[in-house]
């Protein structure tokens, strides 16, 4: 089969209604499976080469910030099933930049008012949206309108509202959408997980989660309009998540305070920090805290007969996990390329992926409760 041919096969199965039906929402979704093995393919032929390029789906990232350039672009260098194909960005000269430095075409690279072109490049399988918080839900229904597969970065979304537009817009439009929880894919969480879930150290009774670093001044994470909100959407969903996948069980109900501001000017319009409470219906209870003003980076459970954690639990690399038995031994990996491929592989195969736009939804929903929580200072029930 020539390039063309496998190319052109390919998108007619992309091209597939039947990614409609995948978007829809079972608590199984909450449960993170194994994780998906890559490999490092380094051919150098020529020919080897475009052939490779020509079967991998092409994903472009919009919003060329830290993420995007320190962390998925060298990851989209490591992908098996996916590669970096295009740009959007508001800022001609990264524009020019990310061009040489990863060879893309000009027919590529587009800026906010011509994105919804994109939807007549062939090249452009997937959409990754790695713009502010408040930005996500415009750019996914408009990679969705423009009949792209979409990944959104965390949180999801800034209301819940928002969320089920972009659920509904890649339904509508029959495309898949998935949310950057690059942790599903990394073996210590998923140790987590696989010791919660299973009891292995009998019922979980508490659990604590943490997560924060100091924010510098002047950036749109303490501006509520571009962010949501403060730490709580940035980082407390680590915590929400962590928690969850390791329980295996969604809360049902929270008490939550906000964190005395020693910086008022910083956080004008944001929490400083906000501690939570989770409880759940197996009598579990999970205390959080998240914080702009401290670093915090913890994932613990105490359970019957014994005890497990992460620390660090959240990062790219350096995990450290153990249990009341010793240690946690697990290779370091490629998070984001993993995760990416996975969604490559689930648009290829049609199969559901375990982070769909369902399950920041749901994460979106448990954050606007920590908030209500908190202004009213009373405990809030969630209804699932
Ligand atoms: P940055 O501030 O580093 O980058 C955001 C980029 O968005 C900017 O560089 C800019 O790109 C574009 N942009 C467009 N409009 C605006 C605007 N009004 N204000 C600021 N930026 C704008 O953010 P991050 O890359 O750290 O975060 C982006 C998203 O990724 C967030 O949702 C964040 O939560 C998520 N994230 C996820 C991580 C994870 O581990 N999963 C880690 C870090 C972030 P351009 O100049 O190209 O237009």
């Amino acid at each position: 089969m020539s390039e063309n041919e496998i190319r052109n096969t390919r998108r007619v199965f992309l091209k597939d209604t039947s990614y409609m039906a995948l978007g829809l929402f079972s608590l199984n979704m909450i449960l993170p499976a194994a994780a998906s093995c890559q490999s490092n393919d380094t051919h150098t032929e020529k020919g080897m080469e475009n052939e490779q390029k020509a079967s991998k789906l092409g994903i472009a990232l919009v919003g060329l910030g830290g993420y995007s350039e320190e962390q998925l672009a060298p990851a989209l260098k490591e992908t098996k099933y996916c590669r970096l194909a295009g740009i959007v960005t508001g800022t001609p000269s990264k524009a020019a930049k990310w061009k040489k430095k990863y060879d893309i075409p000009d027919q590529n690279v587009y800026n906010y008012q011509n994105f919804d072109s994109i939807k007549d490049n062939k090249e452009i399988d997937i959409v990754y949206v790695v713009l502010p918080n408040g930005m996500h839900a415009e750019y996914v229904i408009r990679a969705a309108k423009a009949g792209k597969h979409v990944i959104c970065e965390k949180p999801m979304a800034v209301t819940v509202k928002e969320c089920e537009d972009m659920i509904q817009a890649c339904k509508e439009a029959g495309v898949m959408l998935s949310i950057g929880y690059r942790l599903h894919f990394e073996p210590f969480n998923l140790e987590m997980a696989r010791l919660g879930q299973n009891k292995v150290f009998g019922n979980i009774k508490t659990m604590q989660a943490t997560n924060g670093f100091v924010l510098p001044k002047g950036v749109w994470r303490a501006d509520k309009k571009l962010a949501g909100g403060g730490p709580l959407m940035d980082l407390g969903v680590y915590c929400v998540q962590g928690v969850i996948y390791t329980i295996g069980e969604l809360p049902i109900a929270i008490t939550a305070k906000e964190g005395k501001k020693t910086d008022k000017e910083k956080f004008k319009t944001v929490e400083e920090s906000i501690s939570w409470t989770m409880e759940f219906a197996n009598g579990a209870i999970a205390k959080c805290n998240t914080s702009y003003a401290e670093d915090l980076n913890i994932l613990r459970a105490e359970a019957e007969n014994g005890y497990f954690q992460l620390s660090p639990s959240y990062g790219y690399h350096g995990l450290q996990g153990e249990t009341s038995k010793g240690k946690m031994n697990f290779p370091d990996v490629y998070e984001q390329a993993l995760q990416m491929d996975d969604f490559a592989q689930c648009v290829i195969d049609k199969k559901p992926t375990k982070v769909p736009g369902e399950m920041g939804l749901r994460d979106v929903k448990i954050l606007m409760a920590i908030y209500e929580a908190a202004n009213a200072g009373k405990r809030v029930e969630l209804q699932w």
